[in-house]
C-alpha cells in the first residue's frame, strides 16, 4: 500500500498525528502496548510459592500426623507456625517483588510521538494504533508500524530476525504482498533498534498483536535467571542440608535408642530438619538484591539487570564518558578563532561587537548556527537552547550576535547532510542559496560575501578541529579563500592547542560552494577553513570527591572520551584522575598484549571511538578487573555488553544504549555510579551477615539438641519450641539483617574478589567459634536446673537460646564497628525485629494458654534475669571479637 493509503486506513493524519482524545479511545479499544510475558509475579503465585516449598510440606504432613493422633494443640501450633513462617516470607517476598515490579515500570522505554501536532515524548506502552512515531539513530521501536519517511534509516533487527547487519529501510509500497518478514522493509517492528538516519512511521500494531507479541518472552527480564551467589548459595544450601540432616537423624536414633516416645521423636526431628537447614538462602539473595536495587534507585541508580546489583560490589574498574557524567554538560562558548585573530568572549561580548567590525567572526557563527540541530527558545537572559549541548552552546553564542536560528535557516534551506558520527567527528549540512540575498537577516546580509550566493548549495561542516582541517584545502582569510600552507595550518593547530590545553572543546568550522548535492562524497572535500570555537564544560563539583572515594575504596576510576587528548588531560587532572593520556589512535595501533600491558597505568584515553572502549574493557578484564563502562551511543552497546557493568546514561543516552546496558544513570553523574557501588557493597555485605548470623544458630540448635542427651538431659527443647526459635531467627531477626544500610567504612576497603568463598575471609570460624557458644551457654544453664531436678530447666534452655541469639542479632549487625557507635536505631528493622522476638518469647513464657501451647513454665524474676544476662555472653564476645579487628591485631576478617 503506498504511504498515504496506510495513513487514510488508520484514520491518523501524516502532519498532525492522533489527537489526544482519539489516542485515548483508541487506548481503551486496543488496549496497552505491552507484551504480557513481561509481567511479574501475582500475590497469589508468591503465596503458592511460600506454601509449597519442601519445608512447608514436611511441616503440614507432621501437622496432619499430630491431627490423626489427637493432638489438637501440636497440630494447631504448627499450622500456626507454618501460617507465620509464610506470612513473614510472603510479605518479604511481595515487597522484593513490588520493588522488583516498579524497576521494570522504570526501564520500560519511552518513544516519541507526534500527537495533535507537537512532538512528545511518553511511554511506548500507551502507543496505539495510528500513532506517528518519530524514529532517529539510537530510538527504540516501540510498536509494529509503516513508514512514512525514511532518510538513510537503518534498523537493527535481531532481536526479531536474528540478522545482525542492521536493515536499510524505506517508505515505498513493496512490489509484492508475499514478503517474508526481514525483507518488508518498508516496515519497521516492535522491540527492535535504529542504528542510523531518520524516519516517522504511523503505528499499524501494538501489544501481543505485534511480530515480537507473537513470539513473546524474548525480551529481556529484570530478575528472572538465578545470580552467580545464589546459585552457589544453592550449593552451599544443599550441602549443609545433607549435613544438618545426618545430625539429625543421629539425634533421632538416639533419642529412640534411649527409650523416648517415637512421635515425639519424629516431631522433633522434623523441627530440626526445619531449624537446621537453611532454606531461606536463595530467598534473602533475591530480597537483599530487591531492595537494594530500590535504594539504589532512591541515589539515582536505575538496575536493569538484578544480578548486576551484586556485581557492582566488587567492581574494581569504574571506566567513565567525560562529558555530561563527569562535567556539568552546560557547555558555553568562550573563544572565537579566525585566520585573522583571536577573541575571547566574556561579560561583555555582547550582540553590539559583532555587529559588523569583524566580519570572520559573524560568518563563522552563522555557519555554527546552520550546521546544527539544536533548537533555542525564549530570548535575551532568558535564552536557552534544546538539543546537543555542544550545538546549543554554538547556537547560543550565533544569537547573542543576533544571528537567529529560524531566520538563517529561511535564509539558507537545509536540503541535505550528514549526520555527526563519533568515528568521523563532523557534520555536515548543505544549503539552498537561491532565496539568500533578501531574506538574510540585516546584520549579516552586509557582511555576507557576493561570491557566496553565487554558487546554489553552501555546505558548512563543523567537528574536532584535526578532523576538519583534514579535509581542508583553503582557509578564509579577510574576504577571500587563500591556500591553506603547511605552516598556517600549524600555526590553526597550536591556537587549537592552547584552548584544548585549558580544558576547552574545540570545535573547526568549514564551509564549502558546490554546484549540486547528488554526490554526497563531495559534501566533506576541498573545504574552506572558516575558524575555530573553544567551547568550555565544567567539570562537576562533586565529581571530585567521588574520585577520591574510589580511591580509597581500591577502585580505578578511568575517563574515556572522544575530546582532543590535551582537553581530556586538563578536565582529568581537575578531577583527581592523573597521570598520561592514551588516544583511541594509538590503540589502534596497539597488539591486544601492548594493551593490556599500558592499561593497568593509563587512567586517561582521549579521541576513543566505540570499538576502542571495547579492546579497554577486554584489556581491563583480562587484567582480572571487574568493569563498569559507560556508554550514550548506538555504537557504544558492545561495550556495554562486554562490560560486567554496562552503564547508560538516563537523560543523554540513547535507547540502544539503554537496552545494552545493566545499569541506568538517571542524572548521568558519575557520583551516583560510585553511589551504586557502595549499595552494591552493602548487598553482598548484608547476604554474608545474613549467613553468618543463620548458619551459627543453627550450629547452636544442633549441639544443644544433639549434645543434651549426652549429659543425662532427656531432650533440651520441644518440637514447637525449636520450630519458635527458628521462626524468631531466621524469619524475623536474619531477614533484618538483609536491610543493613551501608557501612560505613563500605568505601574505605579494597573490594572482595569476586569468586571468593562464601564462608572465607573467617565467616567459617566465626560461625563455627559463636555457634559453640549459642549451643553451649544454654545447655549449661539448662544441666545446671535439670541436675537441682527444676522443673524450669527445659524453659531455662528455650529462654536462654532464644534471647542468646535476639543479642546475636544486635552484635553481628556490622562487621567491625560496634554497636555502641552504629547505635540501636540505624537500622530500625532489626531494633523492631529484635522487640517483637523478646517480646513473644517473654509471652510464650508467661502467658498461662502459650506456656500449656509450648510447654513452658512461668520463671521467677531472678531466674529471667539470670537467663538474660549469660545469653548477652555472645553479644560480648563478639563485640570483643571486633574491637580485637578494630585495633587492627588481625587483619584476615572481615
Ligand atoms: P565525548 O566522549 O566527550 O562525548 P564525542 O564522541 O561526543 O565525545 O565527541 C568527540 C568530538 O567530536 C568532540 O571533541 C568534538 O570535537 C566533536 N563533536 C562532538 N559533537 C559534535 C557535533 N554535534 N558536531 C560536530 N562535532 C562534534
Ligand atoms: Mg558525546
Amino acid at each position: 500500500m503506498a504511504a498515504e493509503e496506510v495513513v487514510r486506513r488508520f484514520a491518523s493524519d501524516a502532519e498532525r498525528g492522533l489527537s489526544a482524545e482519539a489516542a485515548a479511545l483508541r487506548l481503551a479499544e486496543h488496549g496497552a502496548n505491552e507484551i504480557e510475558a513481561e509481567a511479574g509475579k501475582s500475590a497469589w503465585r508468591i503465596w503458592w510459592a511460600q506454601l509449597s516449598a519442601t519445608m512447608v510440606v514436611v511441616l503440614l504432613v507432621a501437622g496432619l500426623i499430630s491431627l490423626a493422633l489427637r493432638d489438637f494443640k501440636d497440630a494447631a501450633a504448627i499450622f500456626a507456625i507454618v501460617a507465620l513462617n509464610a506470612l513473614f516470607g510472603f510479605a518479604q517476598e511481595y515487597r522484593a517483588e513490588k520493588a522488583m515490579a516498579a524497576l521494570r515500570r522504570l526501564a520500560a522505554p519511552s518513544v516519541r510521538v507526534r500527537r495533535g501536532g507537537h512532538v512528545v515524548e511518553m511511554a511506548a506502552r500507551d502507543l496505539v494504533p495510528g500513532d506517528l512515531l518519530v524514529l532517529e539513530a539510537g530510538n527504540f521501536v516501540g510498536a509494529d508500524c509503516r513508514l512514512l519517511e525514511a532518510a538513510t534509516l537503518r534498523i537493527d533487527e535481531a532481536a526479531l530476525t536474528g540478522e545482525s547487519a542492521p536493515v536499510e529501510k524505506a517508505s515505498a509500497p513493496l512490489a509484492s504482498e508475499a514478503v517474508p518478514l526481514a525483507e518488508r522493509i518498508n516496515m519497521a517492528w516492535l522491540g527492535t533498534m535504529v542504528t542510523s538516519g531518520r524516519g516517522c512511521a504511523v503505528v499499524t500494531e501494538t501489544g501481543m498483536r505485534t511480530e515480537l507479541g507473537r513470539i513473546a518472552g524474548m525480551l529481556e527480564r529484570v530478575g528472572q535467571e538465578q545470580t552467580p551467589l545464589q546459585r552457589r548459595l544453592d550449593e552451599l544450601g544443599r550441602s549443609l542440608a545433607l549435613v544438618a540432616l545426618v545430625l539429625v537423624a543421629v539425634i533421632f536414633v538416639l533419642g529412640l535408642m534411649r527409650g523416648e516416645d517415637p512421635t515425639l521423636m519424629f516431631l522433633t526431628g522434623v523441627s530440626m530438619a526445619v531449624a537446621a537447614i537453611p532454606e531461606g538462602l536463595p530467598a534473602v539473595v533475591t530480597i537483599a538484591l530487591a531492595l537494594g536495587a530500590q535504594r539504589m534507585l532512591k541515589r539515582r541508580a536505575l538496575i536493569r539487570n538484578l544480578p548486576a546489583a551484586e556485581t557492582l560490589g566488587s567492581v574494581t574498574a569504574i571506566c567513565s564518558d567525560k562529558t555530561g557524567t563527569l562535567t556539568e554538560n552546560r557547555m558555553t562558548v568562550t573563544a572565537l578563532y579566525t585566520g585573522c585573530e583571536n577573541m575571547r568572549i566574556g561579560r561583555e561580548w555582547d550582540d553590539a561587537v559583532l555587529a559588523g567590525q569583524r566580519p570572520e567572526f559573524t560568518l563563522l557563527l552563522a555557519a555554527a548556527a546552520l550546521c546544527n540541530d539544536a533548537q533555542i527558545e525564549g530570548a535575551g537572559e532568558e535564552r536557552h537552547a534544546l538539543g546537543d549541548p555542544t550545538e546549543a552552546a554554538l547556537a547560543i553564542a550565533a544569537s547573542r550576535a543576533g544571528l537567529r536560528k529560524p531566520e538563517l535557516e529561511t535564509a539558507l534551506p537545509r536540503v541535505a547532510e550528514l549526520p555527526f558520527e563519533s568515528a568521523r567527528k563532523r557534520m555536515t549540512s548543505v544549503h539552498r542559496t537561491a532565496q539568500c540575498g533578501e531574506t538574510l537577516p540585516p546584520g549579516l546580509r552586509r557582511l555576507w560575501p557576493a561570491e557566496w550566493h553565487r554558487h546554489p548549495f553552501l555546505a558548512f561542516t563543523k567537528g574536532a578541529l584535526e578532523s576538519v582541517l583534514q579535509v581542508c584545502a583553503q582557509q578564509w582569510r579577510d574576504g577571500a579563500a587563500e591556500v591553506l600552507t603547511t605552516a598556517e595550518r600549524q600555526r590553526i593547530i597550536a591556537a587549537g592547542d592552547d584552548f584544548a590545553q585549558a580544558g576547552q572543546r574545540v570545535l573547526g568550522i568549514a564551509f564549502r560552494p558546490l554546484a549540486t548535492t547528488n554526490n554526497p562524497a563531495d559534501f566533506e572535500r576541498d573545504l574552506i577553513f572558516l575558524g575555530m570555537a573553544a567551547i568550555s564544560d565544567p567539570p562537576r563539583a562533586e565529581v571530585r570527591t567521588a574520585v577520591e572515594m574510589c580511591q580509597a575504596a581500591g577502585i580505578r576510576a578511568l575517563m574515556i572520551t572522544g575530546d582532543h587528548p590535551l582537553t581530556a588531560r586538563h578536565v582529568a587532572h581537575e578531577l583527581g584522575i592523573g597521570g598520561r593520556v592514551l588516544t583511541g589512535g594509538e590503540i589502534e595501533a596497539m597488539s591486544p598484549e601492548e594493551l593490556h600491558a599500558l592499561v593497568e597505568k593509563v587512567s586517561i584515553y582521549a579521541r576513543v571511538l566505540p570499538e576502542h572502549k571495547f579492546r579497554i574493557v577486554e584489556a581491563l578484564q583480562n587484567r582480572g578487573h571487574i568493569v563498569s563502562m559507560t556508554g550514550d551511543g548506538v555504537n557504544d552497546a558492545p561495550a556495554l555488553k562486554r562490560a560486567n557493568i554496562g552503564v547508560a546514561m538516563g537523560i543523554t543516552g540513547t535507547d540502544v544504549s539503554k537496552q545494552a546496558s545493566d545499569m541506568v544513570l538517571l542524572d548521568d553523574n558519575f557520583t551516583t555510579i560510585v553511589a551504586a557501588v557502595e549499595e552494591g557493597r552493602a548487598i553482598y555485605d548484608n547476604i554474608r551477615k545474613f549467613i553468618r548470623y543463620v548458619l551459627a544458630g543453627n550450629v547452636g540448635e544442633i549441639l544443644v539438641m544433639l549434645l543434651g542427651p549426652f549429659f543425662g538431659m532427656p531432650l533440651p527443647l520441644l518440637p514447637l519450641q525449636i520450630l519458635w526459635i527458628n521462626l524468631a531467627t531466621d524469619g524475623l531477626n536474619g531477614l533484618a539483617l538483609s536491610v543493613e544500610p551501608p557501612e560505613r567504612d563500605a568505601m574505605r576497603r579494597p573490594p572482595y574478589p569476586p569468586g571468593e568463598g562464601i564462608l572465607g575471609r573467617g565467616i567459617g570460624a566465626h560461625i563455627l567459634r559463636v555457634g559453640a557458644i549459642v549451643g553451649l551457654v544454654p545447655l549449661a544453664i539448662g544441666l545446671l536446673w535439670w541436675r537441682r531436678h527444676d522443673p524450669a530447666w527445659q524453659t531455662m534452655v528455650f529462654a536462654t537460646l532464644t534471647f542468646t541469639q535476639v543479642f546475636q542479632t544486635l552484635a553481628v549487625r556490622s562487621w567491625r564497628e560496634s554497636l555502641f557507635s552504629i547505635g540501636l536505631w540505624s537500622n530500625k528493622t532489626a531494633a523492631a525485629s529484635v522487640t517483637v522476638s523478646g517480646a513473644l518469647t517473654l509471652a510464650i513464657i508467661y502467658v498461662p494458654w502459650l506456656q500449656r501451647v509450648f510447654g513452658t513454665v512461668p520463671l521467677t524474676a531472678r531466674e529471667l534475669l539470670f537467663a538474660l544476662l549469660f545469653s548477652s555472653a555472645v553479644f560480648w564476645s563478639i563485640e570483643i571479637e571486633k574491637w580485637w579487628q578494630r585495633r587492627g591485631c588481625r587483619h584476615t576478617a572481615a
